[in-house]
């Protein structure tokens, strides 16, 4: 289930919410002033990281931030980064598995009713 963060636009407050299904952009209400509404925010990533540059740069040793499991771009990468590693091409079909997990991450809940 993604998590997406909320901005209070009154005071500026920002949470954390765990989204049930896939691009919800109202928030919740502000727990400290109240204000309705609050707006989503993209996370502190570098959005405009192309998916070679991702894949290249991944490192499996690494400890990765909370942020980097919140991007639903990196579903995946992890299995894409072995399986050039070991020099295996991946297939169509894993490919196309991975997009579609990429663009709608609550699919794979929706898979497991
Ligand atoms: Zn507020």
């Amino acid at each position: 289930m993604p998590i997406y963060e909320y901005k209070c636009p009154s005071c500026g407050n920002i949470v954390s919410v765990l989204v049930q299904g896939f691009g919800q952009s109202e928030g919740p209400d502000c727990e400290k002033c109240g204000t309705a509404g609050m707006k989503r925010i993209i996370s502190r990533v570098n959005y405009h990281q192309s998916h070679a540059d991702r894949l290249s740069s991944y490192d499996p040793k690494s400890r990765h931030s909370d942020s980097f499991y919140r991007d639903s771009r990196n579903i995946g990468l992890h299995a894409e980064h072995m399986l050039r590693k070991a020099g295996v091409k991946p297939t169509e079909e894993f490919k196309s598995k991975l997009e579609n997990l990429r663009s709608d991450p609550s699919r794979v809940i929706k898979d497991e009713e």
